[in-house]
């Protein structure tokens, strides 16, 4: 009988004239906005780690990651979940599936939702995601109100399933 644990990761950030170039799950998305954030500010990225830290019911990216670090400014968001990957591996969890929204409401998502999707598989390899089919990722505008409607923020949404073995 496997041990099974869900985790939900949620982020946000600002968008601004002048920010960084938005990055959504390793990949780069044009537009005249970009990013507020210490980071590299990839909200997909950020919200993994956080679903993936909080199924194995540890800490917490920004516990992991503190903003106000040196070490962390301008840091690639891949080092945050392959780190939660590592933490969680030890403890012999295995990914069953994720399954993510990326809320924004310009540029569509569509054209890079394949390119997102393999860069989570390899990114999650360590984790025992073997199959693409096991990484959802969906990209929803908001509909020209709130924050992502009205292009202030993007934000992410994560859900993951983690197994493990009874036992170990
Ligand atoms: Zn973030």
């Amino acid at each position: 009988m496997d041990d099974l644990r869900v985790g939900i990761g949620f982020d946000r950030h600002r968008l601004e004239a002048g920010g960084r170039p938005i990055v959504v799950g390793g990949v780069r998305l044009e537009h005249e906005l970009g990013v507020l954030a210490h980071s590299d500010g990839d909200v997909l990225l950020h919200a993994l780690t956080d679903a993936i830290l909080g199924a194995i019911g540890g800490s917490d990216i920004g516990t992991l990651f503190p903003d106000d670090a040196e070490e962390n400014a301008g840091r690639a968001s891949r080092d945050f979940v392959l780190t939660a990957c590592e933490i969680a591996a030890r403890q012999g969890w295995r990914l069953v599936n994720l399954d993510a929204v990326v809320m924004l409401e310009c540029p569509r998502l569509a054209p890079v939702r394949e390119a997102i999707r393999q860069n989570l598989l390899a990114l999650l390899r360590s984790l025992g995601a073997s199959s693409i089919a096991c990484i959802g990722v969906k990209g929803k505008s908001g509909e020209g109100v709130g924050p992502v409607g009205e292009q202030r923020a993007i934000e992410a949404q994560v859900v993951v399933l983690l197994r493990r073995r009874e036992g170990s």
